[in-house]
């Protein structure tokens, strides 16, 4: 554990750009919203637009060491993106075991990581982050989430949104792409969400799924 720490903290440090566009934060004071109830999936219906026939893009996703319940998590947030994505592009989950060289064409994964006990403050306000993502030069990169900050919150819906990065789309006003964490406003793929998704990948939204709530 402490040396997975020291890696993901030295990875960070080498990394350039602007880190904090793909920060998703919490504030300190409590969510907001927080004493709504969460509607656990009532009325989160998505589109249900006819598919591709094949995928056009692969990116592939590594899984870093995570609770059983953890990685369920994030496989929801996954399969939620395949489905909003439609076939276009689809996420695949490749296995952390040696067989890479076989593949050593594909393109580099993302990797989803766990962290303890660190994980940067964030300007401005009193905020700290939940989860954070950064391409490495080339291809692929890191989406770092701050495991033991998550608490309560939903882990799916926070990869659910640095996935919304990975695809590279920045934060919207409100919704899933929003910055900070909202309990209810998260849970799944928006409209405004795909729609930034279709802009930057050269999609057609009507193509795509989203929820309608
Ligand atoms: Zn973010």
């Amino acid at each position: 554990m402490y040396l997975r720490i020291l890696t993901s903290s030295f990875l960070l440090s080498l990394l350039p750009g602007c880190m904090e566009s793909g920060y998703l934060v919490t504030s300190l004071a409590g969510d907001p919203g927080a004493a709504v109830r969460p509607a656990q999936g009532a009325g989160l219906r998505y589109t249900n637009h006819r598919p591709a026939a094949t995928a056009e893009e692969i990116v592939p996703l590594r899984i870093g060491s995570f609770t059983p319940g953890h990685r369920a998590k994030i496989l929801r947030a996954v399969n939620e993106w395949n489905g909003a994505l439609n076939g276009f592009v689809r996420f695949t989950i490749v296995e952390d075991s040696g067989a890479s060289a076989a593949n050593a064409r594909q393109s580099r994964p993302w990797s989803i990581m766990a962290a303890e006990g660190i994980g940067p403050r964030v300007v401005p306000g009193p905020t700290i982050a939940l989860a954070h993502t950064q391409p490495l030069p080339g291809s692929g990169g890191l989406m770092i989430v701050y495991i033991d900050r998550i608490g309560t919150r939903d882990l799916g819906s926070v990869v659910m949104h640095e996935l919304g990065h990975v695809l590279g789309i920045g934060h919207g006003e409100k919704g899933l792409m929003a910055a900070l964490y909202h309990p209810t406003d998260q849970q799944c793929i928006d409209k405004a969400t795909i729609t930034a998704v279709a802009a930057k990948r050269r999609l057609t939204v009507d193509q795509l799924n989203w929820c309608e709530t």
